[in-house]
């Protein structure tokens, strides 16, 4: 299983803790930015982009779009630095509805909006995705290193923190109680001017607040990082009562949407266990096929796969997602033509327009293997980067397909872009200055090599 790099839903994900440890014990987060367990998925990302996009209209955030970053891990978590909101897959999997996951996107709005941690995010939103998030698993692994040890969680673990003795975590760890109540004022404004219930978020924190999150081996940083007193939820408990919206539940296809990646990341991160328990509560439902068509791709029934995937694509012909499973099917089965048929349907259908999907679908063009489809891969991984200039697999790829049509510059110019977005300057430069070496002074791939060369990573956060 999990034998496809493209989807970058891997095993990587168990290593998480390992990694988060090692963050915090070797302080480099250049070093082992390329390991950190980011969670690539256009259907996932699509969707919380969606419980997103409302929200932060209503607090006049980022009118040109989130970026979402997928964190593979178990534990809850949700950060925004302004223009990308990060959300661990533990968040979205704990969350029954989607109103559980908007209710905390508002309340994090709402930091935003009341310039907490201003300093930080301003840091933050300078520095790469994988900086960032090698920081939030490394404080992560701080707390619950500390709480292993047993010094507890008094101070509202803030001592945790300091001993990490570092700003970034240290900031990334304390909002303060009067900015836990701002921000749940605002969220409940943004919740009422987007007619929704307050609900949701009632129960994520309140789950919170109840002893019970004490008793697990893995402490949720989020949890850290906001002060749920009592008497905060009591008092949110009764805004969220007031509020007309109350009672109002998700739209019944944003639900379905809902459960189908909630089975998702349940499948891919771990396995039929997990996956078959979340299906038995709605068997027969469009989320539980979803899930069977996906965990016999998984494990490597691929006749069955299939079958069962052409059967939600006649259900939905337009969910570009399904289309996507379709085209895994087929690559995996060695049929590399038919999945580039898929994979240029999902393209056409996405209206989220993932640059995921173009890449996906170049690879099958690569597999194809003829000079002309060659060609078509370059144009489309290179119309995937246009749209997602951080996806370093997707410069792999670009990389490969450059080398086999024999355009060796190009091709250390997308291995040295690889590099820079994973994190790996050193060899991006050195890349870069093999790719200048062959191109012509002042010409575009010339220039954008010089700008890796020239590159000094002043937004890195330091630990
Ligand atoms: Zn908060």
């Amino acid at each position: 299983m999990l034998s496809r790099p493209r989807s970058m839903f891997s095993a990587r994900g168990f290593a998480t803790l390992l990694l988060a440890a090692a963050v915090a014990v070797s302080g480099s987060v250049s070093a082992l930015a390329q390991n950190v367990p980011v969670v690539r998925d256009a259907e996932i990302e699509a969707l919380v982009r969606d419980y997103a996009r409302p929200i932060f209209k209503a607090a006049g955030l980022a009118n040109d779009g989130v970026n979402i970053v997928l964190v593979n891990d178990q534990s809850f978590n949700a950060f925004v630095t302004g223009r990308r909101l990060f959300i661990n897959t533990g968040a979205l999997m704990m969350a029954e509805t989607p109103n559980e996951v908007i209710g905390v996107i508002a309340h994090e709005a709402g930091h935003i909006a009341g310039g907490h941690q201003q300093k930080l995010r301003e840091q933050l939103e300078r520095a790469k995705t994988m900086a960032i998030i090698a920081t939030l698993l490394g404080a992560g692994a701080i707390v619950a290193g500390a709480t292993t040890n047993s010094r507890g969680l008094a101070g509202a673990g803030m001592g945790v923190a300091a001993g990490g003795g570092e700003m970034a975590q240290r900031s990334i760890l304390a909002y303060q109680r009067t900015e836990e109540t701002t921000a749940d004022r605002s969220a409940i404004t943004y919740l009422n001017a987007t007619g929704q219930s307050g609900m949701g978020m009632l129960k994520t924190f309140g789950r919170f607040q109840s002893a019970l999150s004490l008793s697990g081996a893995q402490v949720d940083p989020y949890r850290i990082s906001h002060p749920m007193p009592r008497e905060r939820i009591a008092n949110l408990e009764v805004l969220v009562k007031q509020s007309p919206y109350v009672d109002k539940v998700d739209p019944p296809a944003l639900q379905q949407r809902h459960d189908m990646m909630r089975v998702k990341i349940a499948a891919y991160m771990g396995g039929q266990a997990p996956a078959t328990r979340l299906m038995r509560k709605n068997p027969g439902s469009l989320a539980s096929r979803y899930g069977e068509a996906q965990l016999a791709y998984l494990y490597g029934n691929l006749g069955a796969s299939l079958a069962k995937t052409n059967a939600l694509i006649k259900e939905q012909p337009k969910n570009p997602y399904f289309q996507e499973l379709r085209g895994d099917i087929l690559m995996k089965a060695n049929k590399p033509k038919d999945a580039a048929d898929a994979y240029a349907k999902a393209v056409s259908l996405d209206p989220a327009r993932s640059g995921l999907l173009p890449v996906a679908y170049g690879q099958a063009l690569m597999a194809v293997g003829t000079p002309e489809s060659l060609k078509k891969a370059v144009v489309q991984i290179n119309n995937g980067l246009g749209r997602d200039k951080e996806n370093a697999e997707g410069y792999r790829y670009l990389a490969q397909a450059y080398g086999e049509l024999g355009e060796i510059p190009a091709a250390e110019l997308a291995t040295a872009e690889g590099r820079f977005y994973s994190g790996d300057y050193k060899n991006a430069k050195i890349f870069a200055m093999r790719a200048q070496q062959k191109l012509k002074r002042g010409e575009p791939g010339w220039l954008r090599a010089q700008d890796i060369i020239n590159y000094a990573p002043s937004g890195k956060i330091k630990k």
